[in-house]
């Protein structure tokens, strides 16, 4: 039978991260704060009530939690990872910052676990599919013990030896996705409102050099077909940006086109939208605009 692994937080990316291990044959013990996460899992993986108890039975334990303040409650707050004897390394796939990175590291050291800062992008289909990028900063024979695990999940790109590094590069990919969602959505309401069909004016900027993430992948699966089931929280998008401008105002680095990105963001949660999809931003631009952008999607483009 498999070796033993555990898994805390089990929401939209966790969820399928936590059934990739299964499907690769590792035996699982799992937790969630909510009682209706953990049910895909009743009779497939040990239930567990704590992070600590899933630290007992695991000796490697992945967390994919949504905030730097859950990541610190599941490992030092009560009932957390620190409390538990047998833990040999905690794998943190959350995007939290390096400050929470570091410190998080440094409280496990002192346990004698260590620690690996490794969070992820590709969405929540990357996660169901195996594909996404998992970012990697921490020991180098840490890396390797759990690369075969990491690699379940995608591509492994090692990017340093000092957990908060990888955080720097996953919140450097989160700005540049923020941008480029929030710079297509007042594009595409541009030409929507200037009577160009939307799905040709994907398919010409995706053979053109404004091709980006958003025009690649989120308008046409999410935003013309009016789905708006990317499955990352506009809550979640926010808090990343924040997180970014925290480490360039840390890092004496400027960020004038990220604070513009910031405050687009920051109004959508400000007008309560920060529990919706973050593709549906467009929403925002297209109510000022008085247009929507909506159609069925070029067949190759999707
Ligand atoms: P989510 O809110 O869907 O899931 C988080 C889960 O953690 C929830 O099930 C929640 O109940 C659980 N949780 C919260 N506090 C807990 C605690 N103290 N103990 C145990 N469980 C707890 O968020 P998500 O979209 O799955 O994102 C998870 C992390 O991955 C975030 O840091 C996010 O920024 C990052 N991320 C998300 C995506 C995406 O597309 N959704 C992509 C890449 C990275």
């Amino acid at each position: 039978m498999g070796e033993r692994v555990g898994f805390v937080g089990l929401g939209n990316m966790g969820r399928p991260m936590a059934q990739r291990l299964l499907e690769r044959g590792y035996e699982l013990a799992v937790c969630d704060v909510r009682p209706e996460a953990v049910e895909p899992f009743r009779g497939r993986a040990r239930i567990c009530g704590s992070a600590a108890e899933v630290a007992r039975w695991a000796p490697v334990v992945f967390g994919s939690l949504p905030t730097p303040d859950a990541v610190r409650a599941v490992v030092a707050g009560p009932g957390g990872l620190a409390e538990a004897e047998g833990l040999d390394v905690y794998v943190d796939l959350s995007t939290a910052g390096s400050r929470t990175a570091r410190a998080v590291a440094e409280t496990l050291r002192a346990r004698g676990a260590g620690m690996l800062d490794a969070p992820v992008s590709g969405g929540v289909s990357g996660a169901e599919r195996g594909t996404l990028a998992v970012m990697v900063a921490g020991p180098p024979d840490l890396v390797a013990r759990c690369r075969p695990y990491l690699e379940t999940f995608g591509r492994v790109f090692v990017v340093g030896e000092e957990p908060g590094q990888a955080q720097i590069v996953k919140l450097a990919n989160n700005l540049l996705s923020g941008a480029a969602l929030a710079l297509t959505s007042e594009v595409m309401v541009l030409g929507v409102k200037a009577g160009v069909d939307p799905a040709r004016m994907l398919e010409a900027i995706n053979a053109g050099t404004g091709r980006n993430s958003a025009t690649a992948d989120k308008f046409p699966r999410q935003v013309l077909p009016r789905r708006f089931q990317a499955g990352f929280k506009t809550a979640l998008m926010y808090k990343d940006l924040s997180l970014c401008l925290a480490e360039a105002e840390a890092a004496g680095v400027p960020m004038w086109l990220g604070s513009a990105v910031h405050q687009f963001w920051r109004y959508v949660v400000a007008r309560g939208g920060g529990d919706e999809d973050f593709s549906a931003v467009v929403r925002y631009v297209e109510e000022w605009a008085g247009v929507q952008v909506a159609g069925a999607a070029a067949a190759e483009s999707v």
